[in-house]
This record gives structure tokens, C-alpha cells and sequence, in this order.
């Protein structure tokens, strides 16, 4: 039997990040804990009402706090769970963590997110399989650019299912391109959007998507074609006359008539990319941690096998 998957949206607190469930014949596997501590209840509810299996892993597809740091209560309601991610995701969990963890207590409470976030321990395998379901791997592909450096996909070759962390943001929501710093950047995202689409899934489940709407394959790649071509147009190569850097205010107004889909939390996404890229504006130091700047091609598409220079 193909693997099952499921997914569950958080809160528009919670910044409406996914939480993904994948279902085999004995056992079940959770991708991307939320960032919230009522978000995590409200999975490990949703996790009972799609499964009695045993939870075997929870994984995380990159560093970013809306997708881990809320791991304890789904870790204490499924003790059988190892909590797991590649390498250099725990990596980058490391460089941030003793910031993070004073920095957003301080913004949604104590009591909505842990004191001690759970980390994840390093998992070096580039795929596991449940017990059971020998017919139906689950690949981890990475690292890829998404919104932020580092990613790991999930891709179910049998099930024709990628769950891409935020590699790919649904049609509903502003895609988070605060951390696009440098040309280099953007080109690998584009070149992750491509894998994504050489693979053909038919189903994409996306790394945020807003209640009420539902993953569409298609629609959501080419919401990120759009988003990628105005952020190259508008900021890393900006084609105006003058190449004169825009306003805070008038990035903002760019990009929100651009989607006007997408109504949730216009303040986080757009208003820290206008100050992170618009003239004058105050970057988030608070993100800063992981030298984005100096990554170079070579490692970013690192599995971009080219002739090596003599
Ligand atoms: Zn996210």
C-alpha cells in the first residue's frame, strides 16, 4: 500500500506553517513541528485523528523556528519518536538557538512557546523507509536553497508526493525573501524550484499555506516563478533607471498589489524584506546569524557536478 499523507496548517499566529504527517502500514512519521505550543497541541490532536500507528520520527526541513520550535509537546505525546534532521539543519538550529529562544519568548509569550525548544538530533541517512512499506522510500534531498539556506526536501518517489519545507510557498502567502542577500541566493532557489519540478510530483505540500485554501501543484510553482521574477526585477537586479535602490513603503505597496491573494501577515513578511532591501530601512538583526552573504554558488549548488577548474 502507498504511503499516506497528510498535512495541518497552523495558526495565522503561528504564521500558518505546515505540519506534515506521512502514514505507513505500521507506523507514521511527522515533518515540521510548528512553531506555537498550541499549534503543536493542536497536531499531535490531528496526528490521533489520522492515525493510531506509532510516530517513529519527526523530522525538520530547515532552521527556522516556525518549523521545530515547538517539537516538545509532540515529542511528549509520541515518546516513540526520535526527532531528527540533516546535519546542516541542526547546524543552523545551533548557530541561533541561545538568541531564538530569548528573542521569541519575549514576542508571543512565555507560555506559547517552550523555554527549551527540543532539538533535533543529526540524522546522516539520504532516506528512510518504515517498516512495512520497503516498496515506498522516502528520500531527503539536500542541501537546497529555499527561503533560507539549507533545506532538506522529502520526496515519496512512489507516492509522486515532495514535501519542500519552505522551498515552496502556497498562492495564498508572501514567500519570505527577507534572507535572499545575493544573486547567488536567489539563482540556487530557482535552481531548488527546478529540481522540484524535473522530479513531476503531483503533489506538492508547501511549507505555508493559508485555512481555506489547498496545495496545488501547479498553481503554487508558479506562484514562486512570480515571486522570485518580481523580487529579481525589483531588488537583486533591479532594471530602473538610476538602479536606485526603491522606499521601505514602496516595496511594500510593490509587492502586496503584486499578490493581493495574500492578506496574513503582511507586516512580518513584507514589512521586514522593505527594511531589509528598501532605502533606509532597518534590517532584522535579530536573522543575521548565518553569514548568508558568503555563500557562493559552488556550495550553494554544490551537487551541481561542473568540471573542476584547473
Ligand atoms: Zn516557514
Amino acid at each position: 500500500m502507498p504511503l499516506q499523507t497528510h498535512y495541518t496548517i497552523s495558526s495565522e499566529t503561528g504564521l500558518s506553517s505546515v505540519t506534515s504527517l506521512i502514514v505507513g502500514s505500521t507506523s507514521a512519521v511527522i515533518i515540521d513541528p510548528p512553531f506555537l505550543v498550541p499549534d503543536a497541541k493542536s497536531v499531535v490532536e490531528f496526528v490521533k485523528s489520522k492515525t493510531s500507528n506509532p510516530v517513529v520520527g519527526v523530522f525538520v526541513t530547515h532552521h527556522h523556528p516556525d518549523h521545530y520550535f515547538s517539537a516538545n509537546p509532540i515529542l511528549e505525546a509520541f515518546p516513540t519518536a526520535r526527532f531528527l534532521a540533516h546535519p546542516y539543519v541542526r547546524a543552523g538550529i545551533d548557530r541561533e538557538y541561545a538568541e531564538k529562544v530569548i528573542y521569541w519568548p519575549n514576542v508571543f509569550g512565555k507560555e506559547n512557546v517552550p523555554a527549551n525548544p527540543a532539538k533535533p538530533e543529526v540524522y546522516n541517512y539520504s532516506f528512510f523507509i518504515l517498516p512495512g512499506d520497503e516498496a515506498s522510500p522516502v528520500c531527503l534531498l539536500g542541501p537546497v536553497q529555499g527561503d533560507s539556506i539549507d533545506h532538506t526536501l522529502f520526496w515519496l518517489p512512489t507516492e509522486r508526493t515532495i514535501i519542500t519545507g519552505d522551498a515552496v510557498y502556497a498562492r495564498s502567502t508572501h514567500a519570505w525573501v527577507e534572507e535572499i542577500e545575493t544573486p547567488q541566493i536567489l539563482d540556487a532557489w530557482r535552481l531548488t524550484l527546478k529540481l522540484i519540478e524535473s522530479l513531476n510530483p503531483q503533489n506538492i505540500i508547501p511549507g505555508h499555506i493559508e485555512q481555506g485554501w489547498t496545495p496545488n501543484a501547479k498553481e503554487d510553482m508558479a506562484h514562486m516563478h512570480k515571486y522570485l521574477d518580481l523580487f529579481e526585477s525589483k531588488i537583486t537586479r533591479p532594471s530602473q533607471e538610476g538602479g536606485k535602490k526603491p522606499g521601505v513603503d514602496d516595496l511594500f505597496k510593490t509587492f502586496k498589489e503584486a499578490f493581493p491573494q495574500c492578506e496574513k501577515n503582511l507586516d512580518f513578511f513584507l514589512g521586514k524584506m522593505s527594511n531589509a532591501f528598501g532605502e533606509g530601512g532597518e534590517v532584522w538583526e535579530e536573522n543575521r546569524m548565518h553569514d548568508v552573504k558568503s555563500r557562493q554558488k559552488g556550495v550553494l549548488e554544490g551537487f551541481l557536478l561542473e568540471a573542476k577548474a584547473k
